[in-house]
C-alpha cells in the first residue's frame, strides 16, 4: 500500500470501501553518538511502518520525525516537541483519520522508551472519546524475545545508540552509520539503577535531565555499548519485529471496532 502523501483524496475514500486501518510513524531527531544520525528513530519507524503497509496493504500516514526528548537537548541539533504537543498532535491526527471513516491506527514509535509515555496518554484519549482501535508497535516491545536471543554485549550494553538500533541501522541505512565513530560507553550502574531495560532489577524511576543525560553519555551522547553491532543482529532484528508487526496488523483487523462518536473538526 501506498504513503497517504501520495496518494489523492479519492485513493482513500475507495480504500475505506474495503478496509479501516492506518498506520502512523512517530520518531525523533536527536543525538544518537557521534556513529548514528539524529533521525535513527524516524528512520526506524518510517523503514518499519512502510514495510508493514506494504505486506499488509495498509495506508501509512505521513511521519512524524519529531517526539519527546528534553533529555537529549544537551547535544547539539536534538529538536524536542513537549510531551503535551506530542499528545496533542497525535490526538489531532487520530482524530483527522477518524473522522474520514477509519476505525484502527498503530502508532509506529521508533523513539522507544522515550515516546511512549505522551504516545500512551494520546492513544487512550483517543480510544475513550471515541471508541477507536488505537496500538503502538514499539521496537522493545514488540521485538522484546529477539533482543534477547541476539544481543551480545554485556550488561548495560543496551540502552541509547546502542547494540541494537545501530545493527537495525547497519542494515536499513548504512550509509548513514559510521562504525569508526561507535564508542562503548555504559553509564555506571547504581542502587535501583540500571539503564538496560532488559536487564532484571528492581529499579527506582528516576527521568534523565538534560544534565543529567549530558554526563551520562560523555562527549559522545552514547549510554550504551555500539561497538558489538552488527549487520547481521540488525536483519535479524528487523525481520523478527517485521513478523510480529504484521501478525500483529492481521490481528487487529479481526477485532471487530464500533466508533461510538466522530471527532469534530479541529480547528
Ligand atoms: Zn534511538
Amino acid at each position: 500500500m501506498a504513503w497517504l502523501y501520495d496518494m489523492t483524496w479519492q485513493d482513500v475514500e475507495l480504500y475505506l470501501k474495503t478496509k479501516d486501518t492506518i498506520i502512523l510513524p512517530v520518531g525523533s531527531t536527536e543525538q544518537h553518538g557521534l556513529h548514528l544520525p539524529l533521525g535513527t528513530d524516524s528512520y526506524v519507524a518510517i523503514q518499519l511502518a512502510e514495510e508493514a503497509g506494504r505486506r499488509t496493504d495498509t495506508i501509512v500516514a505521513s511521519p512524524l520525525w519529531y517526539g519527546w526528548t528534553p533529555h537529549h537537548m544537551g547535544y547539539t541539533g536534538t529538536a524536542s516537541l513537549k510531551a503535551e504537543t506530542l499528545t496533542q498532535v497525535v490526538v489531532d491526527l487520530c482524530e483527522s483519520f477518524i473522522y474520514h471513516g477509519f476505525k484502527k491506527i498503530i502508532v509506529v514509535n521508533g523513539h522507544r522508551e522515550a515516546n511512549l509515555p505522551p504516545l500512551k496518554i494520546a492513544a487512550s484519549k483517543v480510544r475513550n472519546s471515541t471508541g477507536a482501535y488505537v496500538a503502538i508497535v514499539d521496537p522493545f516491545y514488540i521485538g522484546d524475545t529477539v533482543a534477547r536471543e541476539i544481543r551480545t554485549s554485556e550488561p548495560g550494553g543496551i540502552g541509547h545508540a546502542d547494540e541494537l538500533e545501530t545493527s537495525h541501522m547497519l542494515y536499513l541505512k548504512p550509509e548513514l552509520v559510521d562504525m569508526s565513530k561507535s564508542v562503548k560507553n555504559i553509564p555506571p550502574q547504581g542502587h535501583f539503577h540500571h539503564s538496560d531495560p532488559f536487564v532484571s532489577a528492581d529499579r527506582l524511576i528516576v527521568p534523565s535531565s538534560v544534565e543529567s543525560n549530558r554526563v551520562a553519555g560523555g562527549p559522545s551522547g552514547v549510554t550504551a555499548d555500539p561497538t558489538v553491532a552488527s549487520v547481521e543482529k540488525g536483519k535479524v532484528y528487523h525481520q523478527s519485529v517485521m513478523e510480529n508487526f504484521v501478525q500483529a496488523i492481521n490481528h487487529i483487523a479481526g477485532i471487530p471496532v464500533e466508533i461510538k462518536k466522530i471527532p469534530e473538526v479541529n480547528a
